[in-house]
């Protein structure tokens, strides 16, 4: 046993050693050639993130924290309850606008749940007030799917069910890419949105076809590069708290020169064709 547990331990170490020259030959390998991109990139911001990921970071505007909606237009004919805000009395507008952004948002549906389809714990967050994101009571109340819960409002279904039951919050994380329209009011570009609900995915870069009216198809007119977002009154007392958005901004790098290696040993550099 003693002769054996011995050669083991032996074989285990010439291995051990093997493969640190490994690792360290490959590691100066590495640095041998190394490639650089040729753009000067700027320092990305600080952000301080909240205390938890659902309260707001250092640099969200914050549209609801528990005590008022002072933040929105025709807020004062909701109420605020034990730190929810209650839907009721009409849509209210964010007076601040935005246009790219990252929206949180944590929502309740009523409960004992009353209603059925979408008469059940309906709302909705409209993106620049124009394109909703469905806000439903979706646990175990079937509707059309592309107005369930998370749906784009008559343009696609979420990818997945993704509700908790009525009374318990769900919540949304949406990054939001506004469309672009040229001088003539001719799209550019149109609307992205991704959005996770209860930190499952439920639409991945989705590319929407307009607006999300009703009664008539979804189509783009030419509107504003910011503009608020709104909350449906749709008769029913759905709960909302943490609410808060982050303006996005690409990072924008300078290209100094065209893309290069550098020989680590001779500091050698060559310019990428
Ligand atoms: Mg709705």
């Amino acid at each position: 046993m003693t002769q054996e547990f011995h050669t083991t331990t032996r074989f285990q170490l010439g291995f051990q050693v093997f493969l640190a020259i490994l690792v360290a030959i490959s590691a100066v390998s590495a640095q041998a050639v190394e490639y650089l991109s040729g753009i000067e990139w700027p320092e990305p911001a600080v952000v301080t993130p909240g205390q938890k990921n659902s309260q707001p970071p250092s640099d969200a505007v914050v549209l609801f924290d528990g005590k008022d909606l002072s933040g929105w237009e025709n807020g004062e004919n909701w109420s605020v309850e034990n730190g929810d805000a209650v839907a009721g009395n009409g849509t209210i507008t964010s007076k601040a606008k935005f246009g790219d952004c990252q929206v949180h948002i944590e929502w309740s549906a009523p409960t004992p749940p009353q209603g059925e389809g979408q008469g059940r714990g309906n709302s909705g967050l409209f993106l620049m007030g124009t394109y909703e994101i469905q806000i439903l009571d979706s646990y175990i109340n079937k509707t059309y799917f592309d107005g369930q819960a998370g749906a784009i409002y008559k343009q696609t279904p979420p990818l997945v069910n993704a509700m908790r039951p009525p009374g318990k919050w769900n919540s949304y994380d949406i990054i939001w890419t506004r469309p672009r329209f040229g001088a003539d009011g001719s799209l550019v570009s149109p609307a992205y949105i991704t959005a996770i609900h209860n930190g499952i995915l439920i639409l991945n870069h989705f590319e929407l076809q307009g607006n999300t009216p009703y009664s008539t198809p979804p189509s783009y007119t030419a509107h504003a590069e910011r503009l608020p977002l709104t909350l449906q009154d749709h008769g029913n007392p759905v709960r909302f708290r943490n609410i808060w958005v982050r303006d996005l901004k690409p990072i924008v790098g300078k290209r100094v020169r065209p893309p290069y290696t550098r020989d680590g040993e001779t500091g050698k550099e060559t310019d990428l064709k």
